[in-house]
């Protein structure tokens, strides 16, 4: 049996304190934006597209037009919880490889509510809030794994 996403609606992604971003593949553009906005009251963040506004001119026979193309979602802990490159502290990144447009968390940490109990959760995985199926967690941050961002960290040679 999977295990709910502790988090839905863009409320509750305020709440946490996490920071979204929309990035189109078309005109390779991320902007940020805040989940606590008006409009986005009690909706969830999977079922909300976003379509790139920037103007963009391809030739010159044809008149500049919105590129329209949609946002995929990057949710991204807070500065304070947030671990860098090398550093150790053991965190997924999740991500369903069903849902469009694309979304993912950057960071659900092992050691951090809400991410804390529903790693503790009895379960075979976590599930998509939208399609329901599992999924993809890829775990990085654990001291002396090979090919983990935090393996560096406690395996380069001291001087
Ligand atoms: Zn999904």
């Amino acid at each position: 049996m999977l295990t709910p996403l502790p988090i839905r609606t863009f409320d509750d992604v305020a709440s946490i304190g996490y920071r979204i971003k929309a990035y189109s593949d078309v005109y390779k553009k991320t902007v940020p934006f805040d989940p606590a906005h008006a409009c986005l009251k009690g909706k969830r963040f999977t079922h909300v597209r976003f379509a790139c506004s920037t103007v963009r001119t391809l030739w010159t026979a044809h008149p500049p037009k919105p590129c329209t193309g949609i946002g995929n979602l990057s949710l991204e802990p807070p500065k304070d919880l947030e671990i860098l490159p090398g550093e150790v502290g053991p965190r997924a990144r999740l991500f369903c490889r069903n849902c469009w447009p694309y979304w993912a968390i950057t960071q659900a940490r092992r050691d951090v509510e809400p991410w804390k109990s529903m790693w503790n959760a009895n379960g075979t995985g976590i599930a998509c809030p939208r399609c329901g199926d599992g999924l993809k967690i890829e775990w990085s941050g654990f001291p002396g794994v090979p090919f983990s961002k935090g393996y560096e960290a406690n395996n380069s040679p001291t001087l």
